[in-house]
């Protein structure tokens, strides 16, 4: 069961319903969920456009007992969801968080135990086109390992089941550190454009941006050290550069939240990282303010 049937929920369901998985997509929009049972669901990749046949629902009309959840709803969101189909889970049930940010773990393990959690990261890319329909250009990794740091043999079936979907998936024992990179670069490139309306390129061809990318990685990094996981800042770092030359049309989820008028991941991004900071004594101040910023753009289009 994949639980929020967004850009990545519908991405990771049509190519592990294509590899001949069993699986339902649970989410809470009522009009994707009928394009989806009614015409298929539409996925564009560079081979060009297919349609996947899969089944989606609501959370209460589902009435059977899932071995794995794999959660891709927004953070904000993950609560809620794991709240509405948590009855259908037993001694069995486990659950797999590929989201971005920090605390997934913690959230998820409030509904099943950490034994039976996994955690990890993914950089696939996917774009929501519209009820029933996405697009994934390029490729990507998926890294995963168990919650608590143990390696089961759950571990393996999924990491064996997204590489016969077409998935480069790896088992990492590292995989927290991955975590944190990813979110140090979120951090960044996510905040600094969702405050300044930027693209990823415009942000790294600015006076500013690239300078307060460069603080707000060295900040995630010292955090992460603090917590004693070995963040590689400079890797980090040249992926930024990457993103600023090669993606430089991109505009990152945060961004398109803000456009879009809805509340974004900044509490599991850069708000995560600066509620750590804060337990172990460390001053994170661009982190911090760029939290602050996205929060009152947040608020103000509330209303
Ligand atoms: P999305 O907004 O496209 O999809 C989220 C889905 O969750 C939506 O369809 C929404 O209706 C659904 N949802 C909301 N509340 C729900 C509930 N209570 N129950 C069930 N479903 C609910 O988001 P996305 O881009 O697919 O991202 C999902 C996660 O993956 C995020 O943490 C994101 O940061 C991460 N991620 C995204 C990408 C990407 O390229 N899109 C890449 C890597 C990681």
């Amino acid at each position: 069961m994949i639980v929020g049937a967004g850009a990545m929920g519908c991405l990771f369901g049509a190519r592990l319903a294509q590899a001949g998985y069993e699986l339902m997509l649970v989410d809470v929009w009522r009009e994707h969920i009928d394009a989806i049972n009614s015409a298929g669901l539409k996925i564009e990749t560079e081979q060009g456009e297919q349609t996947v046949k899969i089944n989606a629902g609501t959370a209460d009309a589902i009435d059977f007992r899932p071995d794995l959840v794999i959660v891709f709803t927004k953070t904000l969101h993950t609560a809620a969801a794991l709240d509405s189909v948590c009855h259908l889970f037993d001694d069995r049930t486990c659950l797999l968080t590929l989201q971005n940010g920090l605390g997934n773990v913690d959230t998820a393990a409030e509904f099943i135990p950490i034994e039976r959690v996994m955690h990890g990261v993914t950089n696939y890319p996917s774009d929501l086109q519209g009820p029933g329909r996405v697009s994934s250009k390029g490729s990507g990794y998926v890294k995963i390992y168990g919650a608590d740091g143990q390696l089961r043999r759950e571990n393996q079936l999924i990491a064996e089941a997204f590489s016969k979907a077409g998935f480069n998936c790896v088992l990492d024992p590292d995989v927290e550190r991955a975590i944190w990179e990813k979110v140090a670069f979120n951090a960044a490139l996510n905040s600094l454009t969702a405050v300044t309306g930027m693209t990823v390129g415009e942000v790294g061809a600015s006076a500013s941006g690239p300078l307060l990318a460069q603080r707000i990685v060295a900040e995630t990094g010292l955090v992460a050290r603090s917590k004693n996981i070995a963040m590689d800042e400079d890797a980090v770092w040249q992926s930024v550069g990457k993103a600023f030359a090669e993606h430089a049309d991109h505009k990152p989820s945060m961004l398109q939240d803000v456009i879009h008028r809805r509340k974004t991941e900044i509490g599991a991004i850069n708000g995560a990282i600066a509620e750590l900071a804060l337990e172990s004594g460390i001053e994170v101040p661009v982190t911090e303010t760029l939290y602050h910023l996205v929060r009152m753009i947040e608020q103000k289009l509330e209303h």
